[in-house]
């Protein structure tokens, strides 16, 4: 994609109090937003809440922040969901249709952080519906690319990064001038194996798996997070988000997770975005912009931390990250390959039934035996990813026994 078709189209915020829903609100970054809504009511009212099957949680909110509408993924979670709410005035749905239709609702923002591809038939609802999508679900962008990126344009919706590299890279990128960027530098804490010998890690649990050092997170970004996926996924995302080529996007190592990404201009100078680790300062860009707003997130003391530190990456010990490379290199439906099989990958390891190594070797092998065309519809990512799923699947060990 050409630097001149650089991507995020910078839409008006519309004035007066802002409606909002938020697509997995019972998770990670759903409940981080919450949080923000909460410190802002006069700011903003909620017209939807969707979770997947936390209806406890998930009415909970509801009773907070009174949205219009709380639609539970899960049917079976329908009648708990009902029960909660009744007598609040909360109109309350079920199944994955209504997580769409709720998504599709007119609001003047929607956060889409659901985790992984079932984030995508919603994402694309709010996208049609040409809202401005705060956009945490990576996995969706990655596995439809250029036609998701094409669909934002023809609908006029906008997309605001949410992940805090992508919002560090937005805060600091000169959209006026892209030609003037030279290239973007993702950071990555490392995880909590950054440094570890390779075959250290052959024993790893999922406990020690999620127990990331910076931040919390869901568990799925989690072990993303101690693979490197995540950070080839981010490169993956950015290649799309500031239509940036793969040969100018690097990753650095910083354990201190301050800095957030940088964005490189042909001049020499490097801007970079700091903060807290603390996801409720990217999400408020979003929720705010283009104007500010307060956020608890914990000020940095930078005379305090002391010294910030970058390394490079070590691609013997994280090969998720060459991996991401390749299939962004490879293009077409590569991607959609990758995320998929990586989604079944920590699926089992979550479940104990594949060990932490076998992740990034299942993706791999799930690669190398699925025909990846360039998907031209979303239905063709749908069927290209349930192909993928289903070969990852029976790579399992044990699997269909
Ligand atoms: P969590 O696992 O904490 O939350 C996921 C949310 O999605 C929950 O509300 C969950 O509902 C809902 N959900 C899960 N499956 C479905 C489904 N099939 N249908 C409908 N809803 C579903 O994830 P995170 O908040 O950590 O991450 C969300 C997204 O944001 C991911 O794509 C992640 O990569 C990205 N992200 C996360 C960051 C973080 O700090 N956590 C940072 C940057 C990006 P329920 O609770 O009912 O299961």
């Amino acid at each position: 994609m050409a630097m001149s078709e650089a991507a995020l189209p910078l839409a008006q915020a519309s004035p007066g109090r802002r409606r909002v829903s938020i697509l997995g609100a019972t998770g990670s970054v759903g409940r981080s937003t919450a949080d923000l809504l909460v410190r802002h009511r006069d700011r903003y009212e909620v017209v939807a809440l969707t979770a997947h099957r936390d209806a406890d949680g998930l009415a909970a909110l509801a009773r907070e922040l009174r949205p219009r509408l709380a639609v539970i993924a899960d049917p079976a979670g329908y009648a708990a969901l009902h029960r909660a709410l009744s007598g609040t005035g909360i109109a309350v749905a079920a199944g994955p249709a209504a997580v769409a239709e709720a998504a599709a609702r007119p609001a003047d923002w929607v956060m889409a952080a659901i985790v992984g591809m079932a984030g995508l038939a919603p994402t694309m609802a709010a996208i049609r519906s040409g809202a401005t999508v705060a956009f945490a679900s990576k996995e969706c962008l990655v596995a439809a690319g250029s036609v998701m990126m094409a669909a934002i344009r023809r609908h006029g919706a906008t997309l605001l990064p949410v992940d805090s590299e992508h919002n560090a890279i937005f805060q600091v990128f000169d959209f006026a001038r892209p030609e003037t960027v030279e290239r973007i530098i993702l950071t990555a804490s490392g995880g909590p194996f950054r440094g570890a010998s390779r075959a250290s890690l052959a024993d790893v649990t999922p406990e020690q798996a999620v127990a990331h050092p910076n931040w919390r997170m869901g568990a799925k970004i989690s072990v993303d997070s101690a693979t490197m996926m995540n950070k080839g996924l981010e490169v993956i995302e950015a290649h799309h988000l500031f239509a940036m080529p793969p040969s100018r996007i690097e990753v650095v190592i910083h354990p201190q997770s301050i800095v957030h990404s940088l964005v490189a201009y042909v001049d020499g100078s490097v801007l970079a975005q700091l903060g807290s680790p603390d996801m409720r300062t990217p999400i408020a860009h979003t929720l705010a912009w283009p104007d500010r707003i307060a956020t608890p997130s914990p000020r940095l003391d930078l005379a305090r931390i002391g010294s910030l530190s970058f390394e490079a990456p070590d691609p013997e010990q994280f090969p998720a990250l060459g991996l991401c490379r390749q299939a962004m290199v490879a293009g077409g439906g590569t991607p959609a390959v990758l995320n998929a099989a990586n989604e079944v990958a920590v699926a089992a390891f979550l479940q104990r039934r594949i060990g932490f190594l076998d992740i990034v070797a299942l993706v791999a092998a799930t690669l190398d035996r699925v025909p990846a065309p360039a998907p031209a519809t979303i239905e063709e990512v749908v069927a290209l990813d349930r192909e993928a799923r289903r070969v990852a699947t029976e790579l399992i060990p044990g699997a269909g026994r």
